[in-house]
């Protein structure tokens, strides 16, 4: 609401991938909030190397469909690479959340932008 009134945007910060669900919980809560609409300012970022990333996009597109908002997007190729990594290992997950490939993230990022655009 501060940022709204000062006319500024603001974007959410991509965490850990364990956070993911709870993040896109509280974006939805917030984007929802009657007193925050017709300001466009409201961003998130999103990390092309997360295998669910072409999810949470069209799980924002939705959500900016059903709450008549726009939502800026900031692309990232994700912080936490080798910490994703090791907490898969730590907790013997099947697989990994992230690619493991840099150039699956590389490639990744260009297929994220065009299904934004
Ligand atoms: C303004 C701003 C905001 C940012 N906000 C966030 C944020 O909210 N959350 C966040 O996580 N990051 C955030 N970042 C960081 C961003 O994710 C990194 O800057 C980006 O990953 C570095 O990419 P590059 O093209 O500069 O480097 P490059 O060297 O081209 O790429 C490095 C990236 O490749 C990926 N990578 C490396 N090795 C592998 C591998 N083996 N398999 C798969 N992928 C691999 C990793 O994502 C690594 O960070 C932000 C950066 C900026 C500038």
């Amino acid at each position: 609401m501060l940022a709204k009134s000062a006319g500024i945007g603001l974007n959410i910060d991509a965490e850990e991938a364990a956070r993911l669900d709870l993040s896109l919980d509280v974006i939805e809560a917030v984007l929802s909030e009657p007193s925050l609409a017709g300001w466009d300012g409201f961003g998130v970022v999103v990390q092309a190397y997360g295998k669910r990333a072409t999810h949470v996009i069209d799980w924002l597109y939705r959500l900016a469909t059903r709450l008549d908002r726009r939502i800026m997007v900031r692309l990232v190729k994700g912080a936490y690479w080798d910490t994703e990594i090791k907490l898969a290992q730590v907790e013997s997950l099947p697989g990994f959340p992230v690619l493991v490939a840099k150039h699956h993230t590389d490639i990744k990022l260009h297929l994220l932008c065009r299904q934004i655009a």
